[in-house]
């Protein structure tokens, strides 16, 4: 089922989460771990993040360097069959511009359609770390409207090779991003709600958010969508917060602030059981007030952990 129908025949705020691939080499018993004991729950979907090929450098005996390309997290699209056949519960690949042509994308939306997923997240991708800036591929998509209009030309019927004759037309549900704090490159919340609405008007059904601690900062932002016509329903993303060093780290990866209440409260503990106990109190309450605000969907972050999400879940869904 598509997400946007369950978002429609919701009759009270969804569970959805999010999980990443396991490293290359790790069994997908490691997925099923982090999944089996949010079930209970019943999500009415779960997405699976897209992790994009790098580049090391990798030194030989004779001290030359040699450039090899690595994917350190495959297996996106087979983890989203594996979760609909083990569990029956729609999956939701992430599709990024990084890393693929045109054609490239449109084999993978093929293998999608094949195997029965008709949803999809469309991202943009960041910038690998042998890059200063996100550079899409060559004859690849420069931002997320870019995929999406692809996708939307799909559905439709349009295939790259307008030559195709009697083709299918695919089945996606679109899902895009949406920043409550910014995405770090605009150079201003007004423009990046500007192309937040391009995409929507481009054809996205749905917006997911980046983890936000401070749910007036989701309100503001739900607000300013509705003010500029963006009518689609907005889903918030949650992370816990479940160590001091995350204090540091979720800013830098993803350009978020911690409230001054959490971080006071999170350097106070002892020790890191401590800061796990404290962000899963704040992940309680935030969770709440969503709840109450009656928002459609609240999806969180596992990043493949279940027990901080477990206990919110518990006391909140
Ligand atoms: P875009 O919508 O393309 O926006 C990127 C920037 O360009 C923004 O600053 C925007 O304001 C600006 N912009 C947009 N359109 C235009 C335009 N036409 N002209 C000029 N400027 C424009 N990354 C992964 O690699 N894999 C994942 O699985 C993944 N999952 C994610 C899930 C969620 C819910 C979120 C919020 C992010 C996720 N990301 C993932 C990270 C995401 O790829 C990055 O945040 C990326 O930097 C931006 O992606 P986007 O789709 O928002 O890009």
């Amino acid at each position: 089922m598509k997400v946007i129908d369950h978002l429609k025949n919701a009759k009270k705020t969804l569970f959805s989460f999010e999980i990443l691939p396991p490293l290359k080499g790790k069994s997908i018993d490691s997925i099923y771990e982090g999944i089996d004991p949010l079930m209970e729950f019943e999500p009415s979907f779960i997405d699976v993040t897209y992790h994009r090929q790098e580049y090391v450098y990798k030194k030989h005996s004779n001290g030359l360097l040699e450039k090899v390309s690595v994917r350190k997290r495959p297996g996106t699209v087979g983890i989203c069959a594996a979760i609909i056949n083990k569990y029956g519960v729609d999956a939701v690949p992430h599709l990024i511009c990084g890393g693929f042509s045109k054609e490239e994308t449109e084999n993978a939306l093929i293998d999608l359609q094949f195997l029965g997923i008709h949803n999809a997240l469309l991202l943009r991708g960041d910038a690998i770390k042998t890059e200063a800036n996100f550079e899409p591929e060559p004859g690849g998509h420069a931002y997320a409207i870019d995929l999406l209009k692809q996708v939307v030309n799909m559905n439709n019927g349009i295939y790259l090779d307008e030559e195709l004759n009697h083709v299918a037309p695919t089945n996606f549900c679109i899902g895009v991003a949406g920043y409550p704090e910014k995405h770090f490159e605009a150079p201003n919340m007004d423009m990046d709600l500007k192309y937040l609405k391009m995409k929507v008007d481009a054809g996205a059904d749905y917006i997911v958010t980046q983890m936000f601690f401070d749910n007036k900062k989701f309100f503001e932002f739900v607000n300013k969508c509705r003010e500029i016509g963006i009518n689609v329903p907005i889903i918030p993303g949650l992370k816990t917060l479940t160590s001091k060093n995350q204090l540091n780290i979720l800013p830098s990866i993803f350009h978020i602030d911690i409230p001054q209440a959490l971080t006071e409260a999170a350097i106070a503990c002892k020790d890191d059981k401590q800061v796990k106990q404290v962000g899963i109190e704040w992940g309680i309450e935030q969770t709440k007030e969503l709840i109450k605000m009656g928002v459609p969907s609240i999806h969180f972050y596992t990043m493949g952990k279940s027990e901080a999400t477990k206990t919110i879940a518990k006391a909140t869904f």
